[in-house]
């Protein structure tokens, strides 16, 4: 079995967001892989998709996409939070360096 990493809470900016997993498209519109919800410090992460389990490293990615979305918007940085494109090719990136890391 793979090893799984499911962090279930964080905090930014002294607020604390829950990280939720859910099969299929409970709670998320139907394909997406994960939603952020400031407002109430929640994150949503897909596990299954068309009846099949998503694989860890794909539920990773989702996971480090939806928490750049809050790191720019904790930031502050509104118009970053929103560009799916940035949000993207920062959280790949910050993926690549945590899935490297060594020591
Ligand atoms: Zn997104």
């Amino acid at each position: 079995m793979e090893n799984s990493f499911r962090p279930t809470s964080f905090k930014v900016c002294a607020r604390t967001f829950n990280i939720k997993y859910v099969k299929d498209s409970c709670g998320l519109d139907a394909g997406d892989m994960g939603c952020s919800n400031y407002d109430l410090g929640e994150i949503i992460i897909r596990t299954r998709l068309d009846g099949r389990n998503l694989p860890e490293d794909a539920i990773m990615e989702t996971l480090f996409h939806e928490l750049q979305h809050v790191i720019f918007w904790a930031a502050g940085l509104s118009e970053l939070a929103t560009s799916e494109e940035v949000v993207s090719q920062t959280s790949n990136i910050a993926l690549q360096v945590w899935s490297t890391l060594n020591g």
